[in-house]
């Protein structure tokens, strides 16, 4: 049985689509989404050898091997351009997932969906994506095992049904405050348009983080870091505002 937060990603999957999953590890994505009829074909890619020998052992296993192609290789050279619909990155930091999309950035032509589920982030690959004319049209948020995941898909700016400008428009939440471009690119623009609790548990613990940042870099005497200091504790405010 697929864990929750693959299940969330599939689910974002349209039916009969073409897909790549790039850090697939274990293949378990391209796996169910073959069988459900996500997929018709699957592309899984790996770099490294030990989650590639588990992808080719499990498609194997399965008894897909004519659906699902297992490749080795560094992010999306693993794909040529045209060949998937739909792209997967899941499980790695945001960093990460926006630097395999940038260097791969020509065998995005023809894709009409990544979906993407940075651990770390966010905000990071929101910006790349926003740079580079891909509009968020749905984010999810779940917790799992203790640990809460972000699950954000994005479509190509002339296929997307609404704009970057009107995604990431500031607006007013209540009374003074305002949601800024930055705020929404780190909390989410949907994400913040209906808090639940995971979303206040997520914010409460990344506060208490940049708190004890603000901690440890105040101590220090340079006005590098006391600038850095008084950035960081103005971005706790206004988190606390939105909270
Ligand atoms: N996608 C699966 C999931 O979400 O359950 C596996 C996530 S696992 C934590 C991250 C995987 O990404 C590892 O198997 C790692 O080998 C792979 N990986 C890391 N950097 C990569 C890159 N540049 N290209 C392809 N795979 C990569």
């Amino acid at each position: 049985k697929l864990s929750n937060r693959l299940q969330q990603i599939l689910d974002q999957i349209p039916e009969g689509s073409r897909m790549a999953d790039i850090g697939s590890d274990h293949a378990l994505l391209p796996v169910a989404a073959i069988r459900s009829g996500k997929a018709v074909s699957a592309i899984a890619g790996e770099v490294n050898p030990g989650p590639y020998d588990a992808a080719s052992k499990q498609v194997s296993d399965a008894g897909l091997k004519t659906q699902i192609t297992v490749h080795r290789g560094d992010g999306l050279d693993v794909i040529t351009a045209g060949e998937v619909d739909v792209i997967t990155i899941a499980g790695m930091g945001g960093a990460l997932i926006a630097s395999i999309l940038d260097r791969g950035i020509s065998k995005l032509e023809g894709v009409q969906l990544l979906i993407l589920q940075p651990n770390v982030g966010e905000d990071i690959l929101r910006r790349w994506l926003l740079q580079h004319h891909w509009v968020v049209v749905a984010e999810k948020l779940l917790e799992e095992d203790g640990k809460i995941y972000e699950i954000i898909t994005a479509m190509p700016e002339d296929g997307s049904p609404i704009t970057n400008e009107e995604v990431y428009r500031a607006r007013p939440l209540q009374g003074e405050v305002e949601l800024t471009e930055d705020l929404l690119l780190r909390m989410g623009p949907y994400l913040v348009d209906r808090a639940t609790d995971v979303f206040f548990s997520k914010w409460e613990s990344e506060i208490l983080k940049l708190e004890s940042v603000v901690q440890s870099i105040s101590k220090s005497d340079q006005d590098s870091s006391r600038d850095k200091a008084a950035e960081v504790e103005q971005l706790i405010t206004s988190l606390k505002e939105v909270l």
